[in-house]
């Protein structure tokens, strides 16, 4: 019972700190500023937030321990002893930095590789950005991205519990940039990622850029930095995607012909059951 409890407790009780912490933010310095709360596909991205809290975060998390564990036995011993006799700012700065480089990298695969962007797409058929858009992710993307940020740090020897805090705050940074929010940040949003990058890279167009997560640099530096100085006026994806959450999880893992029966689940489904009937 008491499991059960801290079960329920903990999606209610995040989703609570997020309304508290994001909306008002949303209120006082919105990006499109007649976006309602409940604005459309509300319902479907609410899915995906308890998708991930009561399924998948749980199998994610399991696969991250795995990883971690697994490194720790092939990595040799005295290159994770070097890395740990630096001082502990120079291996803080070379975990971000060897995660940002990495992550950023991975994820312009995600948009250039058409196995990748299978799964990648979910996310990018968000066709409204909010705070709780962020959570709409398949899991198998969920496993690629949070694996691959991850993994310098697991090469360096540091244990999952020692990098909580970097993955909670890369968990909440991710909310922040897809958020409905602009913040005047003038020059430093050439250092620091921001919601206005983020949302050009959920321009319909696959490839227009913004890989980069915590700090745009990557994207400067790779010719990838997009900032045109206006708002875009449409986010989601140039091909057509389900859009109910059943659809969403399982059409990038059917082979098509199967997986065309989800692009109009709720037809196909009264379909079925008034076939059944008259049978
Ligand atoms: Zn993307």
């Amino acid at each position: 019972m008491k499991d059960f409890l801290i079960i329920i407790a903990a999606p209610v009780l995040s989703f609570l700190f997020l309304i508290l912490v994001f909306v008002p933010m949303e209120k006082v310095f919105p990006a499109k500023k007649n976006q309602k709360f409940f604005r459309p596909d509300w319902f479907l991205d609410l899915c995906f937030f308890l998708g991930q809290y009561l399924i998948w975060g749980g199998l994610v998390y399991g696969a991250l321990s795995y990883f971690n564990d697994f490194f720790s036995g092939v990595i040799p011993i005295s290159f994770q002893n070097m890395i740990k006799s630096q001082p502990i700012f120079l291996q803080i700065f070379e975990v971000l930095f060897f995660s940002d480089f990495f992550i950023y990298w991975a994820h312009r695969l995600q948009h250039k590789v058409d196995f990748l962007w299978r799964f990648h797409k979910v996310h990018h058929t968000s066709e409204h950005m909010d705070w709780l858009a962020s959570h709409r992710e398949h899991p198998l993307d969920s496993l690629y991205t949070i694996g691959i940020i991850n993994l310098p740090a697991f090469i360096m020897g540091f244990s999952l519990e020692s990098i909580a805090g970097v993955i909670a705050f890369r968990g909440i940074w991710a909310i922040y940039i897809h958020s409905n929010v602009r913040l005047n940040i003038g020059f430093l949003k050439k250092i620091i990622g921001s919601p206005e990058l983020h949302h050009w890279h959920h321009y319909l167009d696959r490839d227009v850029g913004n890989y980069a997560n915590i700090s745009p640099l990557m994207d400067i530096f790779f010719g990838t930095y997009v900032c045109p100085g206006k708002e875009p006026e449409k986010f989601g994806i140039h091909e057509k995607f389900p859009k109910n959450y059943l659809g969403q999880m399982l059409v990038p893992i059917l082979p098509k012909k199967f997986g065309n029966y989800f692009f109009n689940f709720k037809k196909y489904f009264k379909s079925f059951f008034l076939n059944f009937e008259k049978k």
